[in-house]
């Protein structure tokens, strides 16, 4: 219900007041079922949004993503099954505050993923190459005969400029992430140990990434978040490691965007709610709690569910660290 200033002029004094009249009583009558929601079961009630199933997203990647148990979205969405999901189809996320965007799932991802079965990832250390050119053979070449590294490459993961035979945006897996071993990227503030090193080809201080480069840094970061629980803040240039000399990524590096690309597929400061509010938090907050929230809603469901409420708060982003996500079916 909205009131446009054109018609307003157009109004007589009587069609206002009952233009105004009709507001207040559809406000009164909102509250009033929200309150009444709340009194009736005695508790506080949290709304949630909408989330639009597209190709590729599993139950376990959208309830990683929005950090909400996938038993949670079993139970509001009445799903017989958690694998049986369908493209365009829309799942109540409860407790969500905003729709989140998810990367889709490929083989490559998958395999990545399966690869990476510790627990131990706690950073992302971002770095450039510092050279014009290059790919993981031949970084790989330069660090067992330059700098005798035993292992070979010493990042986790090059993302390829389209020089060397290598597509630009092209993602390639190094051994010690097959292997899951330590890197030899950055060895300031423990990063070789807990740091997932990814190498973007290029001189920042001179260039910037590509746009597919980008678009794969942000692709493969963020399914390493979700899977590792890795939040924004220790996504981190190699230069921002404590302890660190030196200017890697390049002064170049677009942090601003690639942190906001981030937080659209939901990766989240580990200090804001969704990244874990500790349960007596919730609970003392919960007389106080009601958020009411539709983000995105579709026009057939805000219509019927509008004042849909879930009558459980969830402690969102439990530190559940299950790794497998084997079980889970695409969306086709
Ligand atoms: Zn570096």
């Amino acid at each position: 219900m909205t009131l446009r200033l054109s018609n307003l002029e157009k109004m007589t004094n009587e069609e206002l007041a009952k233009k105004i009249g009709a507001i207040v009583i559809s406000t009164f009558l909102t509250s009033a079922i929200l309150l009444l929601l709340i009194d009736s079961r005695g508790l506080a009630t949290i709304e949630g949004v909408y989330h639009r199933v597209r190709k590729g997203e599993t139950l376990w990647r959208i309830s990683r993503a929005y950090k909400v148990d996938i038993e949670n979205i079993v139970e509001s969405n009445n799903l017989r099954s958690p694998n049986k999901i369908k493209v365009g189809q829309y799942l109540f996320i409860p407790g969500a505050e905003k729709v989140i965007r998810i990367e889709p799932h490929d083989s490559q991802i998958r395999y990545i993923l399966h690869c990476g079965t510790s627990n131990r990832w706690q950073y992302i250390v971002i770095h450039h190459s510092e050279t014009a050119k290059g790919n993981a053979r031949v970084f790989d070449r330069y660090h067992r005969k330059q700098r005798h590294f035993r292992h070979g490459l010493g990042y986790h993961f090059v993302i390829c400029n389209g020089t060397y035979r290598r597509r630009d945006g092209q993602i390639e897996i190094g051994g010690r992430w097959k292997k899951q071993m330590d890197g030899a990227h950055c060895r300031a503030n423990n990063g070789n140990r807990v740091g997932i090193g990814i190498c973007l080809v290029g001189n920042f201080n001179k260039s910037k990434p590509t746009q597919k480069q980008f678009d794969s840094l942000v692709h493969l970061a963020s399914h390493l978040c979700y899977q590792y629980g890795i939040p924004l803040e220790n996504i981190k240039g190699h230069k921002e490691m404590s302890g660190a000399k030196t200017d890697c990524p390049g002064k170049n590096f677009p942090w601003k965007e690639f942190r906001e690309a981030l937080r659209e597929r939901g990766v989240t400061y580990s200090s804001t709610t969704s990244m874990g509010t500790p349960g007596w938090l919730v609970l003392a907050m919960l007389p106080h709690l009601c958020v009411h929230v539709r983000d995105k809603v579709p026009d057939a469901l805000s219509r019927g569910n509008s004042t849909r409420c879930v009558s459980t708060v969830y402690l969102l982003g439990a530190n559940d660290k299950k790794l497998n996500d084997k079980n889970a079916v695409v969306a086709k």
